[in-house]
């Protein structure tokens, strides 16, 4: 029997987010060939982005275009993304694991009495064409695999996880407009004040060079910052940096903080508590910098090197240039 899965797009800084066109990849692959993929955006412009969700393996896109929806406003969004759920049915919801798709999907779980399974990270679809959805528990140390019992499913996927569809500029569709609902809010964001302007936003960045309480000062963090500028990566930090004031807690990574999943983690004088662990481990390669050889971080690293960060970074930063030029 056809079905329809419906995406989740989001949109930031003027450009469609990397994790759009991996939870589209991700809808491809847990429905069979009979399955229509359809997008949904939501904003206050929607259709410069209709193509490239086309071009990505939308077959469909839905987009609702309204004032409200400029800045994610939770009663905005759900009231919008209701009126597109009734219109299209689907047979699935796939958000991103992103703050948007975390807030929304259990509410469209609750709306639709459907089952949920979070923070994916991979698919397999069996002989009976039945799919089996990877996610990591207990910090990324266990590797659970969860199937639905029943339709309508309601899934998040995790960024970086789940490569997108390659890039087919010859796909078109046209964009069907539906028309917002505008319910009686209750609050309305007035403004976004962004204070990581022109960075690199760490949940999309394949390179992260982090910094814990070894960088021992906000300026500590400059060597890191140069080492991520070499490598076009991001910094992230540790709570124990965000803790001691060296960095912004939107550096934290972890459990309480962002969880990440680079290509590349560099974690430069950090212990590795569970906690923070919990939020990179799924990194495809991990080097850890520690002047301490016991520190737990080098369990879980792919190479480690024992030795002060303020004379292994610099070090770095130069063989990178060097190799880079
Ligand atoms: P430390 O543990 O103090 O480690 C500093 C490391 O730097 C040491 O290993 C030391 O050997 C090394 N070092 C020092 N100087 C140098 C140098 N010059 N060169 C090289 N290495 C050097 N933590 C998070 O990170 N993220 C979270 O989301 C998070 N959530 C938490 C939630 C809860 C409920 C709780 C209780 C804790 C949470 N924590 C979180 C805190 C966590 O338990 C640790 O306290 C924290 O991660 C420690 O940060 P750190 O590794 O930077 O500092």
């Amino acid at each position: 029997m056809s079905k329809t899965f419906l995406v989740v797009a989001e949109t930031r800084g003027g450009s469609l987010r990397q994790v759009s066109f991996e939870t589209i990849s991700a809808a491809r692959s847990a429905g069979g060939a009979d399955t229509t993929v359809a997008a949904v955006l939501l904003g206050a412009a929607t259709d410069a982005f209709v193509n490239e969700l086309t071009q990505y393996g939308a077959d469909r896109v839905y987009t609702v275009a309204h004032a409200d929806l400029e800045h994610y406003n939770p009663q905005a969004y759900f009231a919008a993304l209701q009126t597109v759920v009734q219109t299209v049915q689907p047979d699935a919801i796939f958000f991103g694991h992103t703050a948007i798709g975390k807030d929304l999907a259990p509410q469209f779980s609750a709306e639709l009495g459907a089952g949920q399974i979070s923070d994916i990270t991979a698919i397999e679809v069996d002989d009976s064409g039945q799919a089996l959805f990877t996610r990591p528990i207990y910090a990324g140390k266990v590797l659970e695999k969860k199937a639905f019992t029943a339709l309508p499913w309601i899934v998040t996927v995790r960024p970086n996880n789940i490569a997108p569809l390659a890039i087919d500029a010859t796909r078109t569709a046209a964009a069907e407009a539906i028309a917002y609902p505008e319910p009686s809010l209750q609050t309305i964001i007035r403004d976004v004040v962004r204070n990581t302007s022109g960075k690199i936003d760490l949940s999309e960045a394949k390179v992260i060079i982090s910094g814990g309480r070894g960088v021992r000062s906000a300026d500590g963090f400059k060597p890191l910052e140069e080492l991520a500028a070499v490598l076009g990566g991001a910094v992230g930090a540790s709570r124990g940096a965000c803790d001691a004031g060296y960095c912004d807690y939107a550096l934290q990574i972890g459990q309480t903080g962002k969880v990440v999943t680079p290509e590349l983690y560099i974690a430069c004088g950090i212990s590795g508590a569970i906690q923070h662990v919990a939020g990179m481990s799924s990194s495809r390669v991990i080097i850890a910098i520690n002047k301490d050889p016991e520190a737990p971080i080098f369990k879980i690293a792919d190479y480690g090197i024992v030795g002060d960060l303020f004379e292994v970074v610099p070090l770095l930063t130069e063989q990178f240039k060097l190799a880079l030029q």
